[in-house]
């Protein structure tokens, strides 16, 4: 379906049954990271839930992750990180795409809004997530505005969530706004994070991820949750269930 036939109907639906996973139609999730591992690791347990509920789920990567090894060069490192990222998608049942930017030397212009807005419009979405721009590695910042720039030049025409990543560490002053039960598909989340191995992802998963699920799944009255912060389609925003 493309977005710019998305009704308020759907909206509705969305809206209403929140966490519940009914929707009649078949929904394009995209998720917008950095580098590889960060969709993983910010939301892999919403995307496979979205993948296993028989929704499209497709995984742009800003960069290939070029510049995270010194010992290496930039195309060595680029050739296993994104087998890493190809083998985690194939876990969450999910498609990785690729943005074509530089790890650790993103661009912010006109130019690369332009790419990016097409690349993530031609994946129709009906949902897009992202990172929360507040991060304090500069690549996170680029990509959260990135999307969120295809989102304005769609008209937000579909729901934008940002996710948090490392937070105590990279993102900043992230308030939640939604939350989504990953109990269930917790251990498929940590498959795809652990395919990322050159990021040395039991100790990230240790320091950060574990204690953020948890903490995230007690503000929300579950296991384990992850978090996002949601901008609404716009002609649902005044909107508020049961008025
Ligand atoms: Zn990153």
């Amino acid at each position: 379906m493309p977005f710019s036939s998305f009704g308020s109907d759907l909206n509705y639906k969305l809206e209403s049954h929140k966490g519940q996973g009914e929707v009649d139609k078949k929904l394009n999730i995209v998720c917008v990271g950095a580098h590889p591992g960060d969709p993983e690791f910010g939301c892999g347990g919403t995307l496979a839930r979205y993948a296993d509920a028989g929704h499209n789920v497709s995984v742009i990567y800003l960069t290939r992750g070029e510049a995270g090894d010194p010992s290496k060069t930039y195309s060595e490192s680029a050739a296993l990180r994104t087998k890493e990222a190809e083998t985690s998608c194939k876990i969450l049942k999910a498609k990785a795409l690729f943005g074509g930017q530089i790890d650790a030397n993103t661009e912010l212009s006109k130019g690369s809004i332009d790419k990016i807005t097409q690349l993530i419009l031609s994946q129709k979405p009906d949902i897009l997530f992202t990172h929360w721009p507040l991060d304090t590695h500069p690549d996170h910042q680029i990509a959260g505005l990135l999307a969120l720039n295809a989102w304005v030049k769609s008209g937000q025409q579909f729901f934008l969530y940002y996710y948090e990543v490392n937070t105590g560490s990279e993102t900043l002053e992230f308030k939640p706004t939604e939350y989504v039960d990953i109990s269930a598909v917790r251990e498929r989340k940590k498959a795809a994070m652990f395919s990322h191995k050159t990021q040395n992802p039991e100790e990230v998963y240790d320091t950060f991820f574990k204690a953020m699920e948890e903490f995230r799944g007690l503000e929300a009255g579950v296991k384990a949750a992850e978090a996002f912060i949601l901008s609404k389609v716009k002609n649902e925003r005044a909107n508020i269930i049961g008025l």
